[in-house]
């Protein structure tokens, strides 16, 4: 776990580091479940409409928007193609370093299918149907071929999709074991599994995937079946701590979202007391961007303890991504990403989910926010 004390930090070279900042602590993010490419009460005709070139440039803000949150790391389960991720290894734009899913995976009718009743798609660059263990290995073989760095798929319906339930299982048992092992083959993928429902959690986690996201249904059999096999959960609080307003969005959304929301945080808050390895991740998109840190005072709110909340935007966030042996942690050698925050965390987790009191944001030793020195700090 990183969290370096006052002492530790005197040791480290930091020539901005201001020590006319009262209670400033530092730390360095990631976030595991983002969809940069929509935005809140964003409609699915939206697809079908985009000017192509000024969602880039939308794109490239909410990414600057992310960075500027202090996340560093950023893996977007959907939708954003990896021409992005290549656009900021080349320091074209500014943001957060991205891993990408390109198209999730689903079946006809689910979660993924974004059909109009017409029968067209209305967005063919967020997803991929596919309804049979070969055709879901297809699908993955052509995702990791768009430069997908995570295979996402579907085990279960979900809130925003309009044919489906939380409850209905999507891809099957077999379809999902089709894909961890397709991803297995290409250098190790990792899947991530939207899975709400319990049914569809269950065989998500038999069939190996890396990532339990949203994991709403998960019981007690559950949390043992995700320690056992060392999934991780990426609980997604902030989509069900939202407030609900019946006027800002389809019907079928808000009837499921108040079926779900109490029982949510009855079995994430037991997920956590059963120390189910938690990842930040906090749906941006379908919550506003931007504000990705304030998903750490849900899970306080949750029952998970401040320091444990750190840990899972950091040292277990970059588990999860692979890249724990870079990122993750501050030590000599390693890749240097943290953030410097205006106030003190451990007894106000809140303050982290005001970007304004990110006064300092470092990527790999490069200074990407600096509100210190334009305070005059
Ligand atoms: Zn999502």
């Amino acid at each position: 776990m990183m969290y370096p004390s006052e002492a530790e930090w005197a040791g480290e070279p930091n020539s901005r580091r201001s020590p006319g900042v009262a209670r400033t602590r530092d730390h360095l993010c990631f976030h595991c479940h983002t969809h940069l490419c929509m935005t809140p009460g964003r409609p699915l005709v939206a697809g079908l409409t985009a000017d192509r070139t000024v969602e880039t440039f939308e794109i490239a803000e909410r990414l600057r928007a992310t960075l500027d949150a202090g996340v560093t790391s950023v893996r977007d389960l959907g939708g954003v193609p990896s021409g992005y991720r290549t656009a900021l290894e080349r320091d074209l734009i500014e943001g957060p370093r991205l891993q990408v899913a390109v198209r999730v995976i689903g079946h006809t009718g689910g979660h993924a299918d974004c059909s109009l009743p017409g029968g067209t798609n209305a967005d063919p660059h967020l997803t991929e149907v596919a309804d049979t263990a070969d055709e879901v290995r297809m699908a993955a073989r052509r995702v990791l071929r768009a430069g997908a760095d995570v295979v996402k798929v579907c085990a279960t319906g979900g809130m925003g999709s309009p044919y489906d339930d939380p409850d209905d299982e999507d891809l099957t048992y077999q379809e999902l074991k089709a894909v961890v092992d397709e991803a297995a083959r290409r250098r190790g993928k990792r899947v991530a599994a939207h899975a709400q429902g319990t049914a569809g959690i269950h065989s998500a986690l038999r069939a190996g995937v890396t990532s339990i996201e949203h994991g709403y249904g998960l019981t007690d059999e559950l949390c043992d079946l995700a320690l056992e096999r060392g999934a991780f959960l990426v609980p997604t609080p902030a989509t069900v701590f939202a407030p609900l307003d019946p006027a800002a969005m389809p019907d079928h959304y808000f009837r499921k979202k108040s079926r779900w929301s109490g029982v949510t945080k009855e079995n994430i808050a037991h997920a956590i007391s059963r120390g189910v390895p938690v990842a930040l991740g906090t749906d941006a998109g379908v919550v506003r961007h931007g504000r990705n840190l304030a998903e750490l005072a849900y899970l306080v709110e949750l029952g998970m303890d401040p320091l444990d909340a750190i840990t899972a935007g950091t040292s277990n966030a970059a588990r999860l991504l692979g890249v724990d042996d870079q990122l993750g942690s501050l030590q000599t050698g390693r890749t240097a990403d943290f953030v410097v925050v205006d106030g003190e965390p451990l007894h106000d987790i809140g303050v982290l989910g005001r970007s304004e009191h990110i006064v300092l944001v470092v990527q790999a030793g490069v200074v990407r926010k600096d509100l210190l020195r334009r305070k005059g700090m």
